[in-house]
């Protein structure tokens, strides 16, 4: 099933998700949030962007990579994720969120990060990752802290998005794919 994503404005996206019950089977939501996320072209998805305000997310980082990238991307799912650390040099990438279609700016994150997660079978894993996967993971992961991209631009940026985010939030930005846009 492909669910639509919300969009800016809506209260779930700024909400800090709950955490899933230990064994509960969300496998049949893991696969419609891998449907959803491949149906909008994203490289990765938080289950809040598809209204469920739970602790988890799903990425493909591969599709973020050159062709003659030396990293391998990941399809991956996170649930229950918690970052333990962050560190190595922070560097500035443009990033983009389903939820904010057509809305871009370049934010500042640091290169690497630990990450302890269940997989989909309920594996504790305690894992590094790097450059594009790492970025994708600290994106989606903010979404369960209720933390958007553009949270992070300032001042003079903020003023000329501002615009733009208004009209996403009014649904008047086309998309390819379908969205729930706030009610007003
Ligand atoms: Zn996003």
């Amino acid at each position: 099933m492909i669910y639509p994503i919300i969009a800016y404005g809506n209260p779930i996206l700024k909400k800090e998700a709950e955490e899933i019950n230990e064994g509960e089977d969300i496998n049949e939501l893991i696969s419609d949030m891998f449907d959803t996320m491949d149906n909008a072209n994203g490289v990765g998805l938080a289950a809040p962007q598809i209204n469920k305000g739970i602790r988890l997310f799903v990425i493909d980082s591969a599709l973020m990579l050159d062709e003659d990238s030396d990293e391998k991307g990941f399809r991956k799912v996170f649930i229950n994720p918690i970052i333990l650390d962050e560190y190595g040099d922070d560097y500035s990438f443009e990033e983009g969120c389903l939820s904010i279609p057509d809305v871009r700016a370049e934010i500042t994150r640091p290169e690497t990060l630990t990450i302890e997660y269940f997989d989909e079978n309920w594996n504790l894993k305690e894992e590094e990752f790097s450059g594009m996967t790492a970025r994708v993971i600290q994106h989606e992961y903010d979404h369960l802290e209720g933390i958007l991209f553009v949270d992070y631009i300032k001042g003079l940026k903020k003023r000329l998005v501002k615009s733009k985010l208004i009209d996403v939030s009014k649904g008047k930005v086309p998309t390819e794919y379908s969205m729930i846009y706030p009610t007003r």
